[in-house]
């Protein structure tokens, strides 16, 4: 059969730290590509705090997760980057992009670190986050919104420090069709198939969950020239925090299902989002 047409795969990797679930989850990566060589960005908070306390589901009044609600911290710096530099000598399949500081902040909703934060500190928390990844000689120049916060103050402070994209929308649901606006999580109302700029960045949507969204999606995403961007996390199961759409081999074995039924049609075309800008600004 001969492909005439590519069609861009993206993957974007939230709450990526150097701890022992994150380590197990890259090994399950590391063996997938062998199968299909996808790139993947990993979104890497620079500071993790976050453990659920113990007995957590006692506080899951809301049920839902129960990180939204309480904070239990570890021990200041225990995941802080430079402190396990060896984590991030990976494949070169794998980008490197920021996402927080800390991740979480005592406030009423931890998980959205900059959530109700003005101009001023959001500049300090995103440059002291820039800092630490240029300690460990990474000059990130993505990042993911944590809990999918977006104000126009972090926006602003990031593109004052050099940032040039975000992963900064997902919907893993909506109509494909070119009218579709982003609306599920993070910014609304830009394309949930195509980059776009705002605000002095590019926004790189998110469009596919690995856990939920169907194959046909997909394929339909391809068929309307978007860019097929795969939205996960990189954990499955924290401290017995589920997060459905972690890494896990049942959510790869969706992957590679989908990777198939693109094939049947098009030429995959793997990129990583600092390749998506590239060829944004190139083309
Ligand atoms: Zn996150």
């Amino acid at each position: 059969m001969v492909h005439v047409e590519d069609v861009t795969i993206a993957w974007g990797i939230d709450d990526v730290r150097p701890d022992t679930y994150c380590t197990a989850s890259l090994k399950l990566l590391n063996d997938f590509m062998e199968t299909y060589p996808v790139k993947i960005t990993f979104f890497v908070t620079a500071d993790w705090v976050y453990q659920p306390p113990p007995n957590f589901w006692k506080y899951d009044y809301f049920g839902i997760f129960p990180r939204f609600f309480r904070l239990k911290s570890l021990p200041s710096g225990t995941l802080r980057i430079d402190k396990h530099r060896e984590w991030f000598n990976l494949p070169q399949n794998f980008a490197i992009a920021a996402h927080g500081l800390h991740h979480f902040r005592q406030a009423r909703w931890p998980a959205t670190e900059f959530n109700g934060l003005g101009y001023d500190e959001s500049f300090t928390r995103i440059k002291a986050m820039k800092e630490l990844f240029e300690s460990i000689g990474i000059t990130p120049v993505g990042f993911s919104p944590p809990g999918w916060a977006v104000t126009d103050d972090m926006l602003l402070a990031l593109k004052n420090l050099g940032f040039k994209y975000v992963g900064g929308s997902a919907d893993t649901v909506c109509k494909v069709d070119e009218l579709s606006r982003s609306s599920e999580a993070g910014i609304k109302g830009v394309s949930p198939f195509c980059p776009q700029e705002i605000g002095g960045l590019l926004n790189i949507p998110r469009n596919w969950d690995i856990a939920t969204s169907d194959f046909e999606r997909g394929i339909r995403i391809a068929d309307n020239g978007g860019i097929v961007s795969l939205h996960s996390h990189m954990v499955a199961d924290y401290f017995g925090e589920k997060l459905r759409n972690g890494i896990t081999e049942e959510n790869l074995k969706r992957v590679e299902k989908l990777l198939r039924g693109l094939e049947n049609k098009y030429k995959l075309k793997f990129l990583n989002f600092d390749d998506i800008l590239r060829d944004h600004k190139s083309g």
